[in-house]
């Protein structure tokens, strides 16, 4: 069900409040948004228990494939939790804690179904729908036609109500909620009880409910920020309002200011239209080898074989790449990442992989004999992204060779829709590029 007739503006008749704190001067913002933030619980375990009920009551764990290097904990329900089963961790160390725990390998396209039913039921109440993972949205009800006739305050509790009774009743699924006059505390309520928590921080409540927590628990506050304001004697959310704003500009740059105007309850971002066309920003796609790859061939197989994946999405979504970045794990999981912008946007899969190699190859180390230092994953993605139409003209090059070069493009490029076409007809497995790292059993590292 689509509701598109009162979502788009969605300030109403609403009392700014002013916050006059150091020199956020005269900022007004809007205390009576009604934003929910609903984060499922145990979600992965939770779905996959809707088919083995007989599993309800003891630990599950949902895991990766117990013979390969993925095999760790991905998810676990809450008797699992109990027994103090940490996710990322290895099922071996799992199943030493807890012998008994049940393993179920993942279904990630059973996850994706849900989380769109769940979205769906969340399109009843408003548009302003923005999914923040699989199992988490945020919701801004303020202009919802449902319980139109309630307070701000009651109105943002009664649909949170309804929307955990139906998930329920509808999905036998349980949310958290968290009801807000902005996204971070939306968000933060959602994590304040669990599970089936509904907690509402509005603007009578938040200093009493937020700023007691250690600042950690701020969204949006990673760990290199929390530990420079630690050094800074701010340990609360609390003392982060009160901070002086000079003192965090000059310690954490901008950051710091932002995060003191979340943490005084001044985030005014928007919550996303649901339906509207998603504003992609990069399209990428990864792969965790089962040996650490070295050899030269191996490797450019790869990145091929990722690239194709990353140009056919660009290809049928007709946006092009303006540029394209790499990330590189060796096996200690050091991440390396590098980009660059390319002279002309692309969708076209063998000139994404000639730019992506030349990029590992110009930053990856490389030995005497050829052989690469250890790589673990590769990631190709697509950046700056343009539609068509975004001034796609290609560079007039004064190319002697422009010729011959419009010829091997104009080859790429048939090949491109063959491919497509043969996708389109057969499924994305249909065809593909050569496989490494992947079967050969002999080469497995420890
Ligand atoms: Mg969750």
């Amino acid at each position: 069900m689509q509701l598109s007739c009162y979502n788009i503006s969605m300030i109403t008749n609403v009392s700014a409040i002013d916050f006059n704190t150091d020199d956020n001067s005269n900022e007004k913002i809007n205390t009576e948004r009604i934003i929910l933030h609903c984060d499922m619980n145990n979600f992965y375990a939770s779905v996959e228990l809707l088919d083995y009920p007989q599993y309800r009551n003891l630990p599950v764990a949902i895991c990766g494939d117990p013979k390969s290097r993925h095999g760790i904990i991905l998810a676990k329900n809450n008797l699992a939790k109990e027994k103090n089963i940490q996710t990322a961790e290895t099922i071996w160390q799992a199943r030493s804690k807890c012998p008994e725990l049940i393993l179920l390998p993942p279904n990630h396209e059973k996850y994706a179904l849900y989380s769109k039913k769940i979205n769906e039921i969340y399109c009843q109440y408003t548009d302003l729908v923005e999914p923040y993972s699989i199992d988490e949205s945020w919701l801004d009800v303020t202009s919802s036609p449902i319980f139109s006739n309630e307070d701000y305050k009651n109105k943002g509790m009664l649909i949170a109500s309804e929307i955990q009774r139906r998930l329920n009743e509808e999905l036998n699924l349980d949310a958290s909620i968290g009801i807000s006059f902005n996204k971070v505390f939306a968000k933060m309520g959602s994590e304040y009880k669990k599970p089936h928590g509904i907690t509402q921080i509005d603007y009578d409540n938040f200093k009493k409910l937020v700023w007691p927590l250690p600042v950690n628990e701020l969204f949006y506050a990673g760990r290199q920020t929390v530990s420079r304001l630690h050094d800074l004697n701010i340990y609360t959310i609390g003392e982060l309002a009160k901070a002086q704003k000079s003192i965090l500009q000059n310690a954490l740059g901008r950051q710091g200011v932002f995060l003191q105007k979340c943490a005084l309850g001044m985030d005014t971002s928007p919550v996303a239209y649901y339906y509207q066309d998603r504003d992609v920003k990069s399209i990428g796609h990864g792969e965790t080898f089962s040996y650490n790859l070295t050899n030269e061939e191996e490797i450019e197989t790869a990145i091929k074989r990722l690239s194709d994946r990353v140009c056919s999405r660009l290809r049928r979504k007709n946006i092009f790449a303006g540029g394209v970045k790499i990330d590189i794990k060796d096996p200690n999981f050091n991440l390396t990442s590098r980009q660059k912008i390319l002279d002309n946007p692309t969708s076209s899969t063998p000139v994404l992989a000639r730019e992506s190699i030349y990029l590992l190859k110009s930053n990856w180390k490389q030995n005497a004999h050829g052989e690469f230092a250890p790589i673990r994953l590769i990631s190709v993605t697509a950046i700056n992204l343009l539609r068509e139409g975004e001034s796609i003209h290609e560079q007039l090059t004064f190319d002697f060779n422009a010729e011959e070069k419009d010829k091997i493009r104009n080859k790429h490029k048939k090949i491109d829709n063959i491919i497509d076409e043969l996708r389109d007809k057969f499924g994305d497995d249909s065809i593909g590029l050569g496989v490494c790292g992947v079967h050969d059993k002999n080469k497995q590292n420890k």
